[in-house]
């Protein structure tokens, strides 16, 4: 027996099917999805077995065998496998990459990178202090961790070795814990409960009364709550009274959690006619794209709740994708409430661990609903009967990383195999996802008005520009300070937002200019009051404040930008007993912390919530009766096509936070730009006519939705070399693609130094293109050589979000 393996090695010369033998003893146990440990060169790694045959090319002499089984069930399902297949050739990722990508990461293997002296190295090129750290142990055992202390010298030293070919990288697999485990004990049937102690007795009567959750039964848990000493229980499972066994429990994050029983909602209108359509979907088992506009507060999360209710009657299973900030836990009550514990929460707020086994209660059939941010729709369902993404719009829907998928184009292949309906959700939907409804490609479903015919907040625009004219210096327009009196007066709550990217803060020497930079990255360091450090947003660098001027001496060194500690520390100054919740990076990094401040929001505890971009979604207070944007335009000046679209939608989210109940709402948008169509258009909570306006500048530029667009992204740690190779490919790319299609580059990135390696791009525009995976595999192979033997990386990005 054969197995056809793909091996956990993500390079391009070890993409392909690599033949195994299987022993003797594994051929009842191993089947198609399993993972396996094979021999790999000098080492053991996993390997993925995709199917089993009776045939090889491979002479007899050199097949090697299985060394062992990882798994006895697959993880991944048959549809899964196929759909790995499908995901490697769309994203131009290996076939491992697609593969591993659909398991929860306490699965992954990781491996260390081990780098050894390969034989017939020519050692005279190197310098003693390298050649040492080699001599020790087995060359240097963790490459990335070296790579931290390391001197520059000394990395750039390695990588001249690995391109010639001096030196190797082996990849070493590190062992991972899945399975909690736990210590547990039982009462004994057949004990003899002769000569026991006082103490003795109490414990084995509370062991008595246990009911049989397995946690209840931790040695750990009973010693807490009896109080006894360890030597106790030893003394009792001595005697036979009490069985002692090591366990597998399952972590559950929401237990100990009361969700109330929620009952659906007599529908609206519009969304009993936005629901009839995908319900029909749903019991004849089409597949179908629905795109669902429905203004802020119009209650599409009620529409989904009540498709899932129709999935489930049917027998099957639903996915629920939502960003990863509006998993808050006002989200995942309406889901578990609804339907209680037949669902998984996926989010990266659990642990690995937990993450795991919310993992395996779906593989494992005990759940039918899953909510999870992008990766969760990966769900390994079987009987999937819909799949809704909440947001669509969103940018975190798309990975970052290899395999660089959108979480929509996963959900629709999905939603092909197993015939059933998607559901994209949002109030500004993406421009390509509005567009595709138009033409038909998606079905559109349209609800205009709030729930109850609750107004739509009031928005006002405030012009920055005259405020400065007429003196004000401060970041809070009069109006802004205005309304906020108002709201404490009256007792209602404001929401504060500040948008964070583009606004940090940063120092500068206010006599000659100096930045400070980060001397790894070209990019300013960010200024953190609560460490009083400046930080690297990119690599981590931080370094501690300086009192003068680096450059020239100079006292006048200052913040500037305006960050969520600086806007907090001037709300104080207007208004000295303010109660404030800040909600940003620094105040929510601990786990269950942005739930804690939310509650106390909630409950009133203060007047102003200030955030970032995370206390956009998902809020649903009813005394919120004001939504003030501090800084409109920030994000509108990014050098990215997508800025103003991301601006609307941003503004949008926001001011749907305010008035979703009784009280009527009132939004203000402080800007420098206030004629801008995409704040104009926010005004007036016209997504059809930011669409239009918005459709007109693409067209012109020649961006999506128009033509499509990939990017090719070059980095090393030699410039000369980086914009070589970028060079090499653009004028590759140009030779092998059609006429029309257009090859922009060599160009620098948005950020042309990030981690001491340079950054160069090719991007290729184009409307129909249909060599462009094949030439790009093509092109890559031809870099094969290089991409083994030195520092370099070659990223394709399709359909890239950012453009940095
Ligand atoms: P969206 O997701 O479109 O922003 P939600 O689904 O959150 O809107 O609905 C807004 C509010 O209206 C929520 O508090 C929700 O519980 C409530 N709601 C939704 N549908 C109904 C309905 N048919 N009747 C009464 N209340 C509803
Ligand atoms: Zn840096
Ligand atoms: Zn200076």
């Amino acid at each position: 027996m054969i197995a056809r393996t793909i091996v956990d090695v993500p390079a391009s010369q070890t993409d392909r099917v690599f033949d195994y033998a299987v022993p003797e003893e594994f051929e009842h146990l191993i089947k198609p999805g399993i993972r396996v440990y094979v021999p790999f060169g000098p080492r053991k790694i996993q390997g993925f077995v995709l199917e089993l045959t009776d045939t090889t090319d491979v002479p007899a002499g050199k097949l090697r065998e299985i060394s062992r089984l990882v798994d006895l069930t697959p993880p991944l399902t048959n549809e899964l496998m196929m759909l790995a297949d499908w995901l490697k050739d769309q994203t131009l990722s290996y076939h491992i990459s697609a593969l591993q990508v659909m398991l929860p990461a306490a699965m992954r293997a990781s491996y260390r990178k081990n780098v050894v002296i390969a034989e017939g190295a020519e050692l005279a090129n190197y310098s003693e202090a390298i050649l040492r750290v080699f001599q020790q142990d087995d060359g240097i055992s963790d490459w990335d961790k070296w790579q931290q202390k390391a001197t520059k010298e000394e990395r750039k030293e390695v990588a001249a070795g690995l391109r010639r070919g001096d030196f190797l990288v082996i990849p070493v697999v590190k062992s991972n814990e899945t399975e909690k485990r736990q210590t547990a004990v039982y009462p004994s049937i057949n004990a003899k409960l002769e000569n026991l102690t006082a103490k003795q007795k109490l414990v084995l009567d509370y062991i008595h009364n246990l009911g049989d959750h397995p946690e209840d039964h931790a040695v750990a848990r009973i010693l807490e709550a009896t109080g006894v000493t360890r030597s106790i229980i030893d003394a009792l499972v001595k005697k036979g009274a009490l069985e002692k066994k090591t366990e597998v429990i399952q972590r559950d994050p929401y237990e100990g959690r009361e969700f109330h029983d929620q009952k659906p909602a007599a529908l609206m209108q519009e969304q009993t006619e936005a629901l009839q359509p995908v319900d029909e979907a749903v019991r004849s088992g089409r597949a179908e794209t629905f795109l669902l506009r429905g203004v802020t507060g119009s209650g599409k999360t009620e529409i989904y709740l009540q498709a899932i209710e129709s999935v489930l009657q049917k027998g099957e299973e639903a996915i629920v994708l939502v960003p990863e900030i509006s998993l808050t836990p006002q989200m995942v009550t309406r889901f578990k409430g609804r339907f209680g514990s037949r669902v998984a929460v996926l989010h990266s707020a659990l642990s690995k661990g937990e993450k795991y086994d919310e993992w395996q209660r779906i593989r494992n059939k005990e759940v039918d609903v899953a909510v999870g941010a992008r990766s969760a729709v990966f769900a390994p369902f079987e009987n999937l009967g819909i799949i809704i993404i909440d947001e669509e719009h969103e940018a975190s829907y798309k990975q970052e990383d290899a395999p660089r998928y959108h979480a929509r184009e996963v959900a629709i292949q999905r939603g092909k195999h197993y015939s059933c309906p998607v559901v994209l959700g949002s109030a500004t939907p993406s421009l390509e996802s509005f567009a595709r409804a138009k033409k038909g490609v998606y079905r559109l479903l349209t609800m205009e008005k709030r729930v109850n015919d609750v107004k739509m907040p009031d928005v006002s625009v405030i012009d920055m520009r005259e405020e400065l004219r007429s003196g004000n210096r401060s970041m809070f327009s009069e109006t802004m300070i205005a309304a906020i009196q108002t709201r404490i007066e009256k007792n209602e709550q404001a929401v504060l937002f500040l948008n964070r990217r583009g606004y940090s803060t940063f120092i500068m020497c206010r006599d000659c200019g100096y930045v400070a930079e980060c001397p790894h990255c070209d990019i300013s360091l960010t200024y953190h009051s609560s460490q009083r450090k400046l930080q690297c947003h990119y690599c981590g660098y931080s370094h501690t404040i300086p009192t003068l001027c680096p450059e020239c001496e100079s006292e006048s060194i200052r913040f500037f930008g305006t960050g969520t500690q600086k806007a907090e520390e001037a709300l104080r100054e207007v208004f000295p007993d303010i109660r404030v919740i800040r909600m940003d990076v620094d105040t929510t990094s601990r786990k269950g912390s942005h739930e804690k401040l939310l509650e106390a929001f909630g409950n009133k505890e203060a007047d102003v919530l200030l955030g970032t971009q995370m206390i956009a979604k998902g809020l649903d207070f009813p005394d919120i009766t004001l939504v003030g944007i501090l800084a409109a335009d920030s994000m509108l000046h990014l050098p990215d096509f997508r800025a103003s679209e991301r601006t609307f939608q941003l503004l949008t989210q926001v001011s749907g936070r305010a008035g979703r109940h009784k009280r009527p709402g009132e939004v203000l948008v402080q800007t420098y730009t206030p004629e801008h169509f995409s704040i104009q258009h926010v005004k007036e909570h016209d997504f059809l006519s930011f669409f239009d306006d918005e459709m007109r500048v693409r067209k012109a530029g020649g961006y999506p939705p128009y033509f499509f667009l990939t990017l090719v992204h070059v980095s090393a740690e030699d410039l000369e070399y980086t914009v070589q190779v970028t060079d090499r490919i653009a004028r590759f790319l140009r030779e092998h693609l059609s006429g029309q299609t257009l090859v922009y580059g060599p160009v620098a990135s948005q950020i042309p130094r990030i981690k001491d390696r340079y950054r160069y791009q090719c991007m290729i525009k184009y409307k129909v293109e249909p060599k462009l995976t094949e030439t790009l595999q093509t092109m890559m192979k031809t870099f094969e050589g290089e991409l083994n033997r030195s520092d370099l990386a070659i990223v394709i990005d399709t359909n890239p979000n950012m453009m940095l």
